[in-house]
């Protein structure tokens, strides 16, 4: 009867080890898929400036394509090609385990105001009115350099994706210890369903994909990882065809 008793908790155990075998090797292929598409989707966007690089240097060399409009079209794809090479390191150096944020002590509304005073011209050519409500007294801990990489994603999208005659807004504001940025705007908005994804690796709208200045697909998840890093909460608030509103919560220094 013992015996018994014990060959059934051995078949027991023996079915919890297998199961656990068979999760850690089904997590493993999933990491493995996640790299696989990573890699996939990294050679596909390197490639598309470099053929298109290639494409207009023999495209000028054997005289079908004049020099000024080659050369142009080779330098607006070098730019792209070195964008997204410093986004990609930027992306592995966040998500290393290893790295670690500072956190200094940082007055939010002086930097969001130099933030936004770099983008006033930006603003005005394509006659979007930039409008600021900043609390001066919210103070974070985090990293400077950082949060002026977020506040500078987040304006650009929010003035690319908003057409001339409209607004977008910055709003800083604290109560108790939680600080919130936002930045509305009233641009072409994200479909509901895609609202997640936006802010995946590489993931563009279509309308976003076809345009000719296109972005790199990598600002939003840099704004994740930074936020996450600082303990803070990122989220998006859409309507198509209303406007986007980006949030963003940190805890302040009361
Ligand atoms: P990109 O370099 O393409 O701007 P992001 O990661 O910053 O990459 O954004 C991903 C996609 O989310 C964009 O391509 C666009 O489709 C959508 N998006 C982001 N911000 C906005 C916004 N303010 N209004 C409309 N669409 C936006």
């Amino acid at each position: 009867f013992k015996q018994t008793i014990n060959l059934s908790n051995r078949y027991d155990e023996m079915g919890q080890l297998a199961e656990s075998f068979n999760r850690l090797a089904h997590s493993l292929n999933e990491v493995e898929q996640n790299r696989n598409e990573f890699l996939a989707n990294v050679s596909h966007e390197l490639r598309t400036p470099l053929s298109y690089m290639k494409g207009y240097a023999e495209g000028v060399e054997e005289g079908i394509i004049s020099k000024e409009k080659g050369l142009g079209i080779i330098q607006k794809e070098a730019n792209r090609l070195d964008r997204l090479v410093n986004d990609l390191l930027d992306l592995a150096q966040l998500e290393g385990d290893q790295y670690e944020i500072r956190s200094e002590p940082i007055a939010l509304a002086e930097l969001v105001d130099e933030v936004i005073d770099q983008f006033n011209l930006i603003a005005y050519k394509k006659d979007i009115k930039l409008l600021r409500h900043l609390n001066d007294e919210c103070i974070v801990y985090g990293d400077a350099d950082r949060l002026e990489q977020v506040i500078r994603n987040l304006l650009d999208n929010a003035l690319t994706y908003t057409p001339g005659g409209k607004q977008v807004e910055v709003r800083l504001e604290q109560k108790g210890e939680d600080v919130t940025l936002l930045i509305r705007d009233e641009g072409i908005g994200i479909p509901t369903k895609e609202i997640d994804a936006v802010k995946q690796r590489f993931y563009r709208v279509k309308k976003a994909r076809e345009r000719k200045d296109g972005g790199t697909g990598l600002g939003l998840s840099i704004v994740s990882q930074i936020i996450a890093k600082h303990g803070g909460t990122f989220s998006l608030e859409s309507t198509e065809n209303v406007g986007t509103t980006a949030s963003i919560h940190l805890k302040g220094i009361l």
